[in-house]
């Protein structure tokens, strides 16, 4: 059976990614990072999805990025609330990681070398992301280069490929593929801001882009926000779900 290394942040993005290769017949190899990020709930989300998907083998990496800091991610930078979708699509926000994708790209390279795998996997999105240079098409094949020139594997013949089955979908794309696989979403987690509980905060970008994602797809997200609709004070029976707007504060 062929194998495959899979990023996993427990996201929609590298969950919808994951249940691609294990439907492309890959057997998987999930890898997700405690990087010193706000929160150990995305990697709990990583672990649920890995289980929940029938990944083979699953990692937690830990890797202190904390040390550099520079992000809001990983320092004492408060994460961005509110912020329109024209705001979101335009330039690098601070959540953005420093050089995170080429780290992480790197450390599913050295374990699809001992593994055996040709092929790893990788959720970016150019376009809700579209301000984050790693996540372009450009920095993919550049880094497919390096994983074919620095390896072992790589000058004996094995040919790497880096695979980003959703480097051209819209949120709304995502999700729709998700519920296809019969992705169970609930598992997934987004925002960059939860409560100690988990819950997310419905304002920063991530959950934001997953909202809109959702609205757009016209599915109800099955994760639970902090917030209540404010036209109607309800959480999971809104009757303005399909009217509703990111600012109108109404995320079913
Ligand atoms: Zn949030």
């Amino acid at each position: 059976m062929k194998r495959a290394v899979v990023l996993l942040s427990g996201g929609i993005d590298s969950t919808t990614t994951l249940a691609i290769a294990i439907a492309e017949g890959y057997e998987v190899y999930a890898l997700s990072f405690d990087y010193g990020q706000r929160h150990e709930i995305e990697t709990e989300a990583a672990r649920r999805v890995a289980n929940s998907l029938g990944a083979k083998e699953h990692r937690v990496a830990n890797i202190d990025l904390h040390i550099f800091g520079g992000s809001a991610l990983t320092d004492d930078i408060e994460v961005p609330k509110q912020r329109s979708e024209t705001e979101i699509a335009h330039g690098i926000p601070i959540t953005y990681v420093p050089a995170r994708n080429t780290i992480f790209l790197a450390y599913a390279l050295a374990w699809a070398e001992v593994v055996g795998a040709s092929d790893i996997f990788i959720g970016v999105n150019a376009i809700d992301y579209s301000g984050y240079p790693d996540c372009r098409p450009e920095f993919i094949e550049a880094f497919e280069n390096l994983a074919n020139l620095g390896t072992k594997a790589g000058v004996e013949g094995r040919r790497f490929q880096i695979h980003t089955p959703l480097i051209k979908f819209s949120k709304a794309e995502i999700i729709r593929k998700a519920v296809e696989l019969g992705v169970d979403l609930s598992l997934t987690h987004s925002c960059y801001d939860p409560t100690p509980e988990g819950l997310a905060c419905g304002e920063c970008d991530s959950c934001v882009l997953r909202l809109k994602g959702f609205r757009e797809a016209g599915i109800k997200d099955p994760v639970r926000y902090v917030k209540k609709c404010n036209a109607c004070s309800e959480f999971s029976s809104c009757p303005t779900v399909n009217s509703a707007s990111s600012s109108s504060w109404c995320w079913f």
